[in-house]
């Protein structure tokens, strides 16, 4: 009889019972559980393939270069050294997954190797790390250690950099999982010394120590509803692969170096060396450091050894300036002329204003921050009054006798109906006569 005949699950062989249903297929049948556990395999296929279709197309250092070129003025050292470092992480990434090759008779695991930037402010630390991130397409999230503080304490704490990371990559866990992260001002972070061991350092050393196992790797869970409780769901960020760049302005680190390479001599009399009379540059000191010339500025050993690649960026000189204001895709030249353009006007700035403009730049000694300050000073007005002026067709910006002054271009008299396109390229034409009248 069919009855007697015993129904079971065709791939592991649980009989069927009202507590075990069976799916009927045409040839077989399968069990709740073999449901669940064919599920979970599938999901990991699908994981496996989601991540490499995630990982970046890698291309060789000398392509990276080329790209931060285009954005970035000088900085060679920096940029070079960024683009090994982000080639050689991924490159490891891509072949964690493969058979190890053993040339060396023996399993090799590389680690992660994160970055350390020193330079002054301005000089393109965080347009550096931008850029590279666009390039490689991974997803990107900036923090400023300035802003950080240990768990439990009023401010952010660190985790809060990997769940800007995760909001980075729509939330996609193996996305963030491949980005990078950049903290900037970790200078602040040095030790303070002479503070007396009462007073609790929860925003500098502390913050330090907190970062230690994220840089190295962790897993940080982040509450899907942002707010950690018992009920919200959370998702879990390794932060193994995550290639952590930390910048900082590092100020008075040349003197470290400096007294380091030339101590003051102790000697007297005949004997004693008199001191060097040449300075070497900020750029020759830079060039010389050293994780110790970090470790006296006030950072830890521990912090500092996480950071096993340290690129140093130089002060920003006049003809660099000069270069930054015209060349890189966003130019602030190309940019303002943009704005202009977009309200029919066409703007142009002569060699000798933008000569002055670095050298106002240079004084300001915000780096090439300085630069979009001056340029805004000297717009400012004709910015203001643009749109109201329908005529205005053209501004020159001058220097004469030395000041900054902008010379304007107007459209013939009863050339109002072009002037009506010019001021609202958007509106109708009962709109923008309207707006003339006004
Ligand atoms: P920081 O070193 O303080 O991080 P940023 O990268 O934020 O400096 O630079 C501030 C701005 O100055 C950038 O948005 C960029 O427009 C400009 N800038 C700075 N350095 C350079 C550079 N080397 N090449 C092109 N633009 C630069």
């Amino acid at each position: 009889m069919a009855d007697t005949e015993k129904t079971c699950c065709s791939f592991c062989g649980a009989e069927k019972s009202p507590s075990v249903p069976l799916i009927a297929g045409t040839e077989g049948r399968i069990c709740e559980a073999c449901v669940t556990l064919a599920h979970k395999v599938v999901s990991s296929w699908g994981q496996r393939r989601k991540s490499q279709q995630l990982a970046p197309q890698l291309r060789t250092p000398a392509a990276y270069k080329q790209h931060l070129d285009e954005s970035v003025i000088g900085q060679e050292a920096a940029k070079e050294t960024l683009a090994v470092a982000v080639y050689n992480h991924y490159l490891r990434l891509l072949n964690c997954d493969r058979e190890p090759i053993c040339q060396l008779g023996e399993e090799v695991e590389l680690e992660k190797s994160n970055i350390l930037m020193a330079g002054p402010s301005g000089t393109g630390k965080t347009l550096l790390v931008r850029s590279l991130a666009r390039i490689l397409g991974v997803p990107f999230a900036s923090a400023d250690a300035t802003t950080l503080t240990q768990a439990g304490y009023v401010g952010d704490d660190v985790d809060s950099i990997i769940a800007r990371l995760l909001e980075a990559a729509g939330g996609d866990v193996q996305q963030a999982q491949w980005g990078i992260v950049y903290i900037d001002e970790v200078d602040k972070l040095a030790k303070r010394s002479g503070g007396g061991t009462a007073v609790r350092d929860i925003s500098g050393e502390g913050v330090q120590q907190a970062l230690l196992k994220m840089v190295e790797g962790t897993e940080v869970r982040i509450a899907k509803s942002g707010r950690r409780n018992e009920h919200s769901e959370e998702q879990v960020v390794d932060t193994r692969n995550v290639l952590f760049i930390a910048g900082g302005a590092f100020p008075g680190l040349e003197a470290l170096v400096c007294s380091r390479l030339q101590p003051k001599s102790g000697g007297i009399g005949f004997h004693a060396q008199p001191p060097r009379q040449e300075q070497p540059s900020i750029n020759e000191l830079l060039a010389a450091l050293l994780p110790d010339d970090l470790h006296e500025f006030g950072l830890i050993p521990e912090f500092i050894g996480r950071f096993p690649i340290i690129t140093f960026l130089q002060e920003l000189d006049h003809a660099t300036l000069l270069r930054i204001l015209t060349e890189p895709r966003n130019a602030l030249v190309k940019q303002y002329k943009q704005l202009f353009a977009y309200q029919g006007v066409r703007l142009e700035i002569t060699d000798a204003v933008l000569s002055h403009v670095a050298d106002q730049a240079l004084t300001r000694k915000t780096g090439a921050r300085g630069l979009r300050a001056v340029l805004e000073a000297a717009l400012q007005q004709t910015m203001f009054s643009m749109p109201s002026k329908p005529l205005l067709r053209g501004c020159t910006l001058d220097l004469v006798e030395g000041h900054l002054e902008v010379l304007e271009t107007l459209a013939e008299e009863g050339d109002v109906e072009q002037a009506d396109s010019r001021l609202l390229p958007e509106a109708s034409p009962q709109q923008a006569l309207m707006s003339v009248d006004l």
